[in-house]
């Protein structure tokens, strides 16, 4: 069951809803998040290993939640930095992708819509947040380990597709 935030009455079914009691419409959106395919002067892909539910103790692609007024391009350079250590520059766009993300709260999970970018690895600035990562590693495109998240095979794929075909530096007209 849940609730109307305006006015406390019931809801007779989960969003998206008109509340009964006082006309509220609620609606149920999509979170957006953003990660960094972030590749060094090799072309080895930088991943790290979960030390967070969920998906604790698999590879992952450094990324995350954006900040209510983080732009998805900043989003995912910072999280990079905080999850790897590693400073990252963006190159390119590579593409979005829908995907749930488990939640407590919600038993429909969290919709998040994952926007991907190309990066490149800059200098070292520190440890890799503990809380978030027990390690990290540089993979050849072919040897790509299986990632957390459904969606995350599809971003690799897309990526390596990228590669292979040169396109890892796009126009980001959006750049902040
Ligand atoms: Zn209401």
């Amino acid at each position: 069951m849940s609730y109307c935030p305006t006015c406390g009455a019931c809801l007779p079914n989960r969003p998206p809803v008109t509340c009964p009691a006082c006309g509220t419409e609620h609606w149920r959106n999509a979170k957006p998040c953003a990660g960094a395919l972030v590749t060094d002067g090799d072309g080895r892909l930088l991943l790290l290993r979960r030390n967070t539910e969920p998906w604790r103790g698999w590879w992952d692609i450094p990324g995350g939640f954006c900040e209510a007024e983080e732009h998805p391009m900043a989003c995912a350079t910072r999280e990079a930095r905080e999850e790897t250590g590693i400073a990252v520059a963006v190159t390119g766009w590579l593409g979005m992708w829908l995907d749930h993300y488990p939640s407590r709260h919600d038993p429909d999970h969290i919709v998040t819509l994952n926007t991907y970018y190309h990066a490149v690895a800059g200098e070292e600035v520190g440890a890799p947040d503990p809380h978030e990562t027990s390690e990290i590693a540089w993979f050849a495109p072919d040897d790509v380990p299986d990632v957390a998240f459904p969606h995350a095979r599809a971003v690799i794929a897309a990526w390596r597709e990228a590669v292979a075909e040169g396109r890892t530096v796009t126009p980001l007209p959006d750049r902040p």
